[in-house]
């Protein structure tokens, strides 16, 4: 029955299902989200997706078959999403978008689960906040832009997700030790002493 013929698509029909949460079609179909790596009943209160990203499904088990994870928010087929498994997606998301607003709300919108939840689950898990893995991951990005390239402080800091440059100032110091400007000082003098020899 699940043959290549019967690749759904998206129809207006099964578009509307989504973007109104209409419960009398979550026994019909499921939709996953390329851009999230989740797959949800259309009931789903999660936001909205981005209508290019959508992939119907006749049921959850085709969607995990291609790789999609089911949402912890609205379970569908009633499996529920492990913790650990939870906590691996929203680090994925973090570690791609690390450079946009992140909030708990967002991660929390994006990454189906209530704020609360999501903070308490990651924190379980990780063993550090969502916000704190945020900070870490930008701070890491921030250090390798630094060895590579000479854009200024406040444009490193803009493009790792601190568009507050002081912020990313104090928060670099008080994380590596050192600032912003006197690591890439170092690592520039490194990187010439390396060419000497
Ligand atoms: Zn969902």
């Amino acid at each position: 029955m699940n043959n290549n013929q019967d690749i759904l698509q998206l129809t207006d029909e099964r578009w509307q299902a989504i973007t109104r949460n209409d419960k009398s079609y979550d026994e019909v179909f499921i939709y996953a989200v390329k851009s999230t790596g989740i797959c949800c009943r259309p009931s789903c209160k999660s936001r909205d997706p981005k209508k290019e990203n959508v992939r119907i499904f006749n049921d959850v088990n085709e969607a995990i078959a291609e790789g999609f994870r089911p949402c912890k928010r609205c379970k569908p087929g009633g499996i529920h999403l492990p913790d650990e498994e939870w906590v691996t997606q929203i680090k994925v998301y973090i570690n791609t978008d690390y450079y946009k607003p992140l909030s708990l709300e967002i991660l929390a919108d994006v990454c189906h689960g209530s704020p609360y939840h999501l903070h308490r689950t990651f924190k379980r898990i990780a063993r550090l906040t969502p916000v704190e893995y945020i900070q870490q991951v930008r701070i890491s990005n921030a250090m390798k832009e630094l060895k590579t390239s000479d854009k200024s402080i406040a444009e490193i800091g803009f493009s790792v997700g601190f568009p507050n440059t002081p912020y990313f100032i104090t928060l670099f110091k008080n994380r590596t030790g050192q600032t912003p400007k006197q690591y890439q000082k170092k690592q520039m003098e490194a990187k010439i002493d390396g060419e000497k020899q």
